[in-house]
């Protein structure tokens, strides 16, 4: 029972530092990064509530990607 929770235990430490490792990799994106045009946040509500995430647009070439989000939650 030991072995089995020290084991639940370790990959529950491995999915949370595997995650924060990804959130750290997802930047702050103002600038589309394949035409360098100016991008717009898609509001996506749970995804602003529950994280520092938006998701973006590019309206110049249609790029769509996450970033993190620089600026307070919007009030919609
Ligand atoms: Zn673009």
């Amino acid at each position: 029972m030991v072995l089995a929770l020290t084991f639940l235990g370790l990959i529950v430490l491995r999915v949370a530092l595997l995650t924060l490792g990804g959130l750290l990799l997802i930047r702050p994106v103002r600038r589309c990064p394949a035409c360098f045009g100016p991008t717009v946040p898609v509001l996506i509500s749970w995804l602003e509530r529950l994280t520092r995430l938006e998701w973006r647009w590019c309206a110049r070439c249609g790029w769509r990607g996450l970033a993190r989000r620089d600026r307070p939650p919007s009030r919609a």
